[in-house]
């Protein structure tokens, strides 16, 4: 099976775009498509440029996690709000989303994990999440049948699932049911400014007038800040998945250890992926970015697969551009859908994890293997602030490998930041001037 959404995949939305609105959303994401609906929900009139497919990158690649579990403090609260939005969100859809309240539950390898999840229940009991710690008799409860031995868990039973290359392409519709434009095909090449202030954004289907714009553009969002003189040192790392053939059903929710992960999907198959294993393509920001990831890598530099240079095209290959005229075609343009290589060796390993955990069910058939291009910051948090630089300007990004779940309550968020209301959450840990007020970067939990 080809991955669901690619460049082949039909055009939904063909524009022409407006020429007038009061936001223009880039990207069509679930941080893209979630902002537009709460933007439009509040009576603006609001523009979504998508440069190739909504969902086409991240927002459909994804384990399909709704994971409160393990969130930074900073986090949890909107994380907590977005669970209640996708409640709301599965009443509107029905089962297209595929939404199910099943369960996270995240297993310890050694007692040094066991101690990592008596650190995060402190924040599950301050803001009254029914997580609860699991001994290794509970934990083999919960999961019949299989040959390993884990010393404990961590359960979030209110945490949930939805199937990724589904749910936001039906959630735009939502959207464009509350009055939002979507534009498929239509990268947004360049703010337009006057007196320093957003004026408008330069598309390759033409300029738009606005005076806020909301930078959703996942893994490409460094790239286009940049060129508008904004830095921030977000960075993609590749993530690679399988999909199995449809098999028995030995857990409804998902689940994770050092070694693999696996959530159960719509389709009766399992969404398969492991642990912690990743690919990193060195290119100029990793440069410029190095001395920011410090305090990560010293934990996860065994779990990264470094190579040298990304494939051409990609937003930090070392060919593109860093620099274009908003007259001509961008990097944008070049790549509609980033839709990476897995890691064969990687998926093959899983394969095996899963089969030594349940040898009952044999090695894994896969329906589907695919990757990922996650954006990710040094603090494992995402930006989401106005620029303070640029007035009208507003970024949402940055959701380091879990913005899936949070995608909905960022764009409630956003919105109202946007919109110029309360808020209601401290977005102080998610503000762009700590890499470069000399604040200390404290990584938030990795997974
Ligand atoms: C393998 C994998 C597993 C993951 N598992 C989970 C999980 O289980 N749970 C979870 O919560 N999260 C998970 N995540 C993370 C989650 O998928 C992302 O954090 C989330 O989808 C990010 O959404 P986004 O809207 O910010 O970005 P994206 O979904 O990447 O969307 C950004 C969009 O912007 C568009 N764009 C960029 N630049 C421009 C431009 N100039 N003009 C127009 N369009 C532009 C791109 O084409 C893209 O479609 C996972 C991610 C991966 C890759």
């Amino acid at each position: 099976m080809p991955f669901p959404i690619s460049e082949a995949t039909p055009i939904r939305f063909p524009g022409p775009p407006p020429r007038v609105c009061d936001v223009v959303i880039i990207g069509g994401g679930v941080v893209g498509v979630m902002s537009a609906w709460f933007l439009a929900e509040r009576g603006l009139k609001v523009a979504l440029c998508e440069k190739g497919r909504i969902a086409g990158e991240q927002s459909s690649r994804n384990w399909g996690w709704i994971r409160q579990q393990g969130r930074d403090p900073g986090e949890l609260p909107i994380m907590m709000e977005a669970r209640r939005i996708w409640e709301n969100l599965a009443q509107e859809f029905g089962d297209a989303l595929g939404f199910q309240r099943t369960g996270v539950l995240y297993l310890a390898n050694k007692e040094k994990d066991i101690a990592g999840f008596e650190e995060w229940m402190v924040h599950a009991r301050a803001h009254g999440l029914d997580t609860r710690q699991l001994s290794a008799a509970e934990v083999r409860a919960l999961l019949p049948g299989t040959a390993i031995d884990w010393p404990g868990g961590l359960f979030t039973a209110s945490d949930a699932r939805a199937e990724p290359w589904v749910a936001v392409p039906t959630l735009v519709n939502g959207a464009v049911a509350r009055g939002v434009t979507v534009v498929e095909n239509c990268a947004v090449r360049a703010l337009d400014r006057a007196g320093g202030k957003v004026v408008g954004v330069i598309t390759e289907q033409g300029r738009i007038a606005c005076d806020q714009v909301v930078l959703a553009g996942g893994a490409w969002s460094s790239l286009f800040a940049r060129a508008e003189g904004v830095t921030f040192p977000q960075l993609a790392v590749l993530a690679s998945v399988a999909a199995t053939e449809p098999m028995p059903e030995v857990y409804p929710g998902a689940a994770v250890d050092g070694d693999f992960a696996f959530r159960r999907r719509m389709d009766g198959g399992y969404t398969l992926a492991p642990g912690a294993e990743h690919d990193f393509f060195i290119g100029p920001d990793a440069f410029r970015a190095f001395r920011f990831y410090l305090p990560v890598l010293k934990n996860d530099w065994r779990s990264t697969t470094f190579r040298p240079s990304a494939p051409k095209g990609f937003p930090d290959a070392w060919s593109t551009a860093r620099r274009w005229s908003a007259d001509a075609p961008s990097p944008f343009e070049a790549m509609r859908v980033l839709n990476p290589k897995p890691n064969m060796a990687t998926i093959g390993r899983v394969q095996d994890a899963f089969a030594k955990a349940y040898p009952a069910l044999g090695r894994p058939k896969l329906k589907a293997v695919w990757a990922g291009m996650i954006d990710t910051m040094p603090d494992v948090v995402p930006v989401i602030d106005r620029v303070a630089a640029i007035p009208g300007l507003t970024i949402a990004t940055g959701m380091s490998g879990h913005g899936f779940g949070i995608g909905p309550g960022i764009g409630r968020v956003v919105a109202d930041l946007v919109a110029g209301n309360t808020v209601g959450h401290d977005l102080s840990r998610f503000r762009l001037s700590r890499f470069s007020d000399g604040s200390k970067i404290v990584p938030g939990p990795a997974l």
